[in-house]
């Protein structure tokens, strides 16, 4: 992340975004983390900071840029918190990124300069119980009724949904043709018809909400479906590009974090009348942990710089998110290991990466999806 060959733009903004991480989130992430609460607040203060808008094009609302600001900032936010980063790429490489990218201009200019500035959050609205990582396998309906839409089902594990404003949804409108039959919508949080479930418990992320969605004869009308029937969500797809980056750059930041707080740990701890870090076993285990940190830093930058130029990147993207979540989650591991029994105690800082990291394998597409992907455009 100190990469002497990011432009000036790029280290310039890295270095404001680091500034507010290191003062305004780094000492709070872990009582946010205890009191399992997300500061909406701070959502308002990256609008404000235009830090939303970032690879939007200035023209509706943005601050320009492109996916590798978008990186650094994911990176930059996940050294201080992962569950705070988590929220504002759902609202931002999700929610508005679908916005803009399937939205008429109508449906941008409603909605778009609220969300990139914070004054509106949004969530994105795809897994139910009985669909993870198969997406054919979405069960919410979206029926036609002459010039609306009624969405009857449950969407489940949605980040945000506690307090978003407005949700982007995937529905099917064609159920025979599974994938092929699957929408997009924007609907608002007030809309009749929907109910949100409580905050549900995690194994980490605790500063991130996530909550099922209920829909019961939500009626939308046809002005708030976003892109073609039946191919808005294959459409995302193709767009969305954020999200594998946007995940390996959260598995940068958080092996960041693995690494200074083991840094601090070892040098300050005292056994058998040395420091820790004076055992080669711990320097070796950071040396390590900097190495697979670089070159997790260095696919996710490359991946970034590819989107950036407009050519392929699925591969990549997809090595990228692989091999920096699994580090971060090895990482982790090793930093609680160092940090010995008072990294296990609650209110450290290494047992919340420890429960924080492990998702980040899972969201995005697992390493599993990751790897056929992979495999698949190995060619030859
Ligand atoms: C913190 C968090 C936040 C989330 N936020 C959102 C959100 O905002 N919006 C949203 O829509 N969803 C959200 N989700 C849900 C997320 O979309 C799902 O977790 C994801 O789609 C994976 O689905 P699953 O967890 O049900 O796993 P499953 O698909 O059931 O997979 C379980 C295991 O089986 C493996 N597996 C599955 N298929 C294959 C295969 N073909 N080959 C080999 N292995 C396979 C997987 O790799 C995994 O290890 C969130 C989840 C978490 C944990």
């Amino acid at each position: 992340m100190n990469d002497p060959t990011l432009e000036d733009t790029e280290t310039e903004f890295r270095n404001s975004v680091r500034a507010f991480v290191d003062k305004e989130i780094r000492p709070n992430a872990t009582r946010w983390d205890l009191e399992e609460r997300y500061p909406q607040e701070l959502l308002r203060r990256f609008g404000e900071l235009g830090w939303l808008g970032t690879a939007f094009p200035e023209e509706v609302g943005g601050s320009g840029g492109g996916a590798v600001h978008y990186a650094l900032l994911c990176a930059e936010l996940a050294r201080g918190s992962s569950a705070i980063a988590l929220g504002a790429y759902v609202h931002t490489a999700l929610a508005s990124a679908a916005l803009f990218h399937l939205g008429s201009e109508a449906q941008k200019q409603r909605w778009l300069p609220e969300a990139l500035s914070g004054r509106k959050i949004g969530c994105w609205a795809y897994a139910e119980a009985g669909a993870g990582s198969d997406v054919s396998s979405v069960q919410t309906r979206a029926r036609r009724e002459g010039g609306d839409y009624v969405l009857n089902g449950a969407k489940l594990y949605i980040t945000n949904s506690t307090f978003a404003n407005f949700m982007v949804v995937v529905a099917s409108t064609n159920p025979e043709q599974g994938l092929k039959g699957l929408s997009l919508f924007i609907v608002e949080r007030d809309n009749p018809g929907i109910s949100v479930g409580a905050p549900l418990n995690k194994l980490g992320m605790g500063a991130s909400e996530m909550a099922e969605i209920v829909f019961d004869d939500c009626r939308v009308n046809e002005d708030r479906r976003l892109g073609p029937e039946n191919a808005g969500f294959l459409m995302a797809m193709k767009v969305l590009t954020l999200g594998r980056i946007a995940s390996a750059a959260f598995g940068v930041g958080a092996s960041w974090a693995a690494l200074r707080e083991s840094q601090e740990y070892t040098r300050q701890r005292v056994q058998f009348g040395k420091p820790l870090i004076a055992q080669q076993f711990v320097r070796f285990t950071l040396a390590d942990m900097a190495t697979r940190m670089e070159a997790a830093w260095q696919l996710t930058l490359h991946a970034a710089r590819l989107v950036d130029a407009g050519l392929p990147f699925d591969r990549e993207a997809s090595m990228a998110k692989l091999f920096a979540t699994e580090t971060c989650t090895w990482a982790a591991e090793r930093c609680l290991h160092l940090c010995g029994v008072q990294g296990y105690m609650r209110e450290s800082v290494a047992q919340r990466l420890y429960r924080d990291c492990k998702v980040l394998e899972l969201g995005e597409g697992t390493s599993e999806i990751q790897r056929e992907t992979i495999a698949r455009l190995l060619g030859e």
